[in-house]
């Protein structure tokens, strides 16, 4: 045979099997494709038995031009292959017959929800729902609340300052004095918000929510604010829970309290959460002191009130039985899910 109707053959087959591949459809027409041109009864190995027909001066070249060919028409396969198998699999992954999907519902947070809860039990009562702002001047967030400047109370706070004489509020009692500046009494609000102090452990997170309450009015007692946060906690709670007012101390409040309630895990007996008292405190609150008239003008003489601050993340450790603060900020769709 001579060499150039050898390559010319050679030449033509090439195109055919480089089209054949190209064009299969599915992996069982590569193989046939493959069988037909690198099979050992191939195309291809017709042309090696062809070599021996050729002068020997000629055989290097077409030889070379034979495994060229042979190595373009094997990576065409094999890249052809491996793409089919992709095709076949990501069909088989379709099962048009399954049931489609279900949508996970979304709940609200806790603390949102707890706050929500919380706060329209006071709006029953008669409280509006006010609210201020989170970066606070210290006038609102300390002095025109009586705490002068070094008072040891304002360690008690462990503030997080914002430079130029801010920071982030450490209580939401500021909205008191915001609102009294602007409105004559009476005066009953709720102020639900986030606040901020260094603190960080099981049960303090630096980020904490509180409700601050006060009602500013006519012949308002002590009697008034414990009635008020009696009603509350029986109805956040339970009828049965019990309440029990502590001497304490607030630059804002004068007398001020710590309200405990009867334990609402062990129900008093005494547990791990009660530390064995059978009592949790839970709120802190009093009378509201007469010297923060003065900054807003209102006089003392007609007009009497008293204050309030739950922390609205103890309230819903307390209510849902968690040990843990941090679960409420972890982000953990696992922890939400359980409370839907
Ligand atoms: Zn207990």
């Amino acid at each position: 045979m001579e060499k150039n109707e050898f390559l010319a053959e050679l030449g033509n087959l090439e195109e055919e099997a480089l089209r054949a591949i190209s064009s299969s459809g599915t992996l069982d027409e590569l193989e046939n494709a493959r069988i037909k041109f690198l099979g050992s009864k191939g195309g291809l190995n017709e042309f090696s038995k062809k070599m021996g027909t050729l002068k020997k001066e000629d055989r290097p070249e077409t030889g070379r031009v034979l495994n060229e060919a042979r190595g373009k028409i094997t990576s065409s396969f094999s890249e052809r292959a491996s793409l089919l198998k992709e095709e076949a699999e990501e069909k088989e992954q379709i099962d048009v017959t399954l049931p489609g999907r279900r949508r996970k519902m979304g709940s609200r947070h806790l603390i949102p929800k707890t706050s929500a809860e919380i706060c329209s039990i006071f709006e029953r009562m008669g409280f509006t729902i006010t609210e201020g702002p989170e970066v606070e001047t210290d006038y609102y967030n300390f002095e025109a609340l009586n705490f002068p400047p070094d008072h040891p109370s304002r360690d008690m706070q462990q503030s997080l300052f914002v430079g130029d004489g801010l920071l982030l509020r450490t209580h939401t009692s500021c909205v008191q004095i915001r609102t009294m500046e602007k409105k004559k009494p009476p005066v009953w609000i709720v102020v639900p918000g986030k606040t901020y102090r260094r603190d960080d452990d099981l049960t303090h997170s630096p980020m904490f929510n509180q409700i601050e309450g006060l009602a500013v009015d006519k012949n308002i007692t002590m009697a008034d604010l414990k009635g008020v946060l009696k009603s509350f906690v029986e109805e956040f709670f339970s009828p049965r829970t019990r309440i029990r007012l502590r001497p304490s101390f607030f630059p804002f409040t004068e007398p001020s309290a710590e309200v405990d309630i009867g334990c609402v895990i062990c129900g008093g007996k005494g547990c791990r959460i009660c530390k064995g008292t059978g009592w949790l405190e839970v709120l802190g609150c009093g009378m509201v002191n007469p010297v923060l008239y003065d900054f807003v003008g209102y006089d003392p003489e007609e007009v009497s009130g008293f204050a309030f601050g739950i922390g609205v993340d103890r309230m819903a450790m307390l209510k849902y039985n968690l040990d843990n603060i941090s679960r409420f900020y972890s982000g953990d769709a696992r922890f939400l899910r359980q409370f839907p």
